[in-house]
């Protein structure tokens, strides 16, 4: 047989039936409701939302019947359904066609459907009512019933939408996206085209607007964006909500890269100058070309969106996809979503301490305590890559709790076995908003029945200079209750003195950048160190020299009267163990040296 207009009818028919995905879905109580209204609007004790497979009809709802399903052969729904027409039998045994049916043979003796049908004209099926009697049924009833089947048509769409509307923006989402992309490839394989992501801002950027203007104003500004973006696109290309500040969209074939990047900036920077959000002016946008069917829809947008992650970090805030890029950022992401994990582990964070050295007794008086991460499948992965990255996330919190937590049950077990040893532990900015934080480490003394003097906090100064107002508050509380502070990475952060004078701290400790190649010789390190001691100890402050890593720095250093130093000259951060061990040898080594004097 050969294929026919009706065979094409009926395929395109069925695939409108499974891009709905709702064959073989649970039962659902928006559907039941509707099922249960036909039934007692007929009176009759069987009804159902039946919908037409290729050789069966499937009930989405059903009021009556016990079986999901019948065969589709001389089901009077798939009639309903091909000719999207309503259908009455007042009774099967007078029916030539329907009597010898499944429904017929089991019974059946009235039947009334109507049409499910799709806006495009597809007839999914019916909605029905089955009576044992022979009956008519009223135009009122026959009324009610295509209205109830326009119910479950709504109900249908809507739960189709669903997910692929954004409800804010009211753009496509990115699974509409996703399917979007496998018909263009359908349509038009291999031809080359530009991903651009639209970037509005940062996650913590949007979050902090959120904290400091409400949720409601963070809604408005996506609305707003996203109808410029529409606008600007006009009607027959979509832009898509791909991310929570994040807009998606394909340049029209053919382009090329240079001059279509040209034309993105000027239509942003008409936007920009059109429009009332503040957001706009920090847009980053990305482009990523790729060719249609090579490329899955998630690696497209991936792809763009590390371009304009890029962005961010350039001038004009407009990048083009780089694969080295894209690696770099693929390990951060994979990092920071590793590292949630690696808080409940339990053997896979862990702290070494490294000695601090008072430079003119060569004593050891403290430790600072760093955290290590030993990550399952990359091994160890240094604090400087990945405190950078959960920083900037809600992670920060939980992270420093854990530090906190395990430095100072360690100082308490090195309390108990009479070990007088201060530990110092790192903060991060994101840890100022937390109003609760003073409180959390005062606790954890007490429980542990530490004295506030055996804790030191270092912050660092770009971290304090980047809200210094907040952090001027949190200092002055972490000073009241007795704990003390140290400005980590001092000369890097640009503080004024007039700043730094009005800190609570007692400490600074001086960046390893102006002590690596520290020399006796008066180059501009040595001045620069010199100068800066100086300057500290005019303002009170006790001065750590961190990573000395020669004899002759160190000698340097103790003759500008520098108080303590920190580096692998002395020891490199140690296990508490192993640290312990090189108190006690050194301790040795010095008692023997003095009695050799
Ligand atoms: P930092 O607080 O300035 O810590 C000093 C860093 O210098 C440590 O690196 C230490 O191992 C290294 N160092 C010490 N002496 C020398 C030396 O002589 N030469 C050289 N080249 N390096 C030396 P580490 O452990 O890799 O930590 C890097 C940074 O990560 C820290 O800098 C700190 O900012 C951050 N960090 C580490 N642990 C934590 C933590 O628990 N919380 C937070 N928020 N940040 C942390
Ligand atoms: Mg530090
Ligand atoms: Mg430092």
């Amino acid at each position: 047989m050969s294929y026919s207009v009706c065979d094409h009818r009926e395929e395109v028919r069925l695939d409108a039936l499974y891009q709905l995905s709702l064959l073989d879905t649970s039962p659902s109580e928006s559907f039941d409701r509707i099922t249960r209204m036909a039934s007692q609007i007929f009176g009759l004790p069987v009804a159902a939302v039946s919908l037409t497979d290729r050789d069966r009809q499937w009930f989405k709802s059903r009021v009556g019947i016990d079986h999901w399903s019948i065969p589709r052969d001389t089901a009077p729904c798939a009639q309903v359904a091909t000719t999207t027409q309503p259908l009455v039998i007042e009774d099967f045994q007078t029916d030539p066609y329907y009597a010898d049916s499944v429904l017929g043979r089991a019974g059946t003796r009235f039947y009334a459907g109507a049409p499910l049908v799709t806006r495009d004209g597809h007839g999914l099926g019916a909605l029905c009512v089955l009576g044992m009697e022979p009956r008519r049924a009223s135009p009122a009833e026959l009324a009610a019933l295509v209205d109830l089947a326009a119910m479950v048509m709504a109900q249908i769409e809507l739960q189709h939408a669903f997910g692929r509307i954004d409800p804010v923006s009211g753009l496509p989402t990115r699974s509409q996206f996703h399917d979007d992309l496998i018909d263009l490839a359908r349509d038009r394989p291999g031809e080359p085209r530009l991903a651009v992501v639209v970037d509005l801002a940062r996650d913590d950027q949007i979050s902090r607007i959120a904290r400091a203007m409400g949720g409601a104003r963070v809604d408005e500004m996506i609305r707003e964006s996203s109808r410029a973006l529409r606008n600007a696109l006009g009607s027959a290309r979509p832009a898509y909500h791909v991310g929570a500040a994040q807009f998606a969209f394909l340049s029209p074939p053919g382009v090329e890269h240079a001059a279509y990047q040209q034309e993105l900036r000027a239509g942003f920077a008409a936007i920009r100058a059109s429009s009332s959000v503040r957001f706009v002016t920090n847009v980053a946008i990305g482009l990523r070309p790729f060719t249609l069917g090579d490329v899955s829809a998630d690696d497209v947008l991936r792809g763009a969106a590390s371009a304009a992650q890029d962005a961010r970090s350039i001038d004009g805030a407009i990048a083009l996809y780089s694969p080295s890029n894209d690696i770099a950022h693929r390990r951060q992401y994979a990092l920071l979503r590793d590292f949630g994990a690696a808080l409940d582990a339990g053997d896979q964070l862990r702290l070494e301490y490294q000695p601090r050295i008072e430079l003119t007794t060569g004593r050891c008086i403290g430790a600072e305590a760093l955290l290590r991460w030993r990550h399952p499948r990359l091994g160890e992965v240094s604090p400087g890559e990945f405190i950078p990255i959960i920083e900037q996330t809600s992670l920060a919190r939980p992270t420093t709790q854990w530090v906190l937590d395990a430095a100072m049950s360690q100082l308490a077990d090195w309390s108990h076995k009479g070990r007088d040893i201060a530990v110092s532990v790192n903060i991060s900015a994101a840890n100022f908003s937390e109003d609760d934080l003073i409180e959390r480490i005062q606790l954890g003394l007490l429980k542990r029945g530490l004295r506030s003097d055996r804790l030191e906090i270092e912050l660092t100064e770009s971290a304090i200079m980047a809200q210094p107002d907040r952090a001027l508050a949190m200092l002055h509380e972490l000073a009241a209750a007795g704990i003390c502070l140290a400005i980590d990475d001092f000369g890097t952060g640009h503080s004024s003195l007039a700043y730094l004078q009005r800190l609570p701290a007692r400490v600074v400790k001086i960046d390893q950048a102006f002590i690596r190649n520290l020399t006796g010789a008066a180059g501009p390190d040595f001045v620069l160190v010199e100068t800066m001691i100086g300057l500290a100890h005019k303002l009170g402050f006790r001065v750590v020299a961190e990573g000395i890593e020669t004899a002759e720095a160190a000698a340097v250093l103790t003759r500008l009267g520098c108080e303590e130093a920190q580096g692998f000259w002395f020891a490199r951060p140690m296990e508490p163990a192993p640290f312990v061990q090189w108190i006690t040898d050194r301790q040795q080594q010095g008692q023997l040296s003095s009695r050799a004097a």
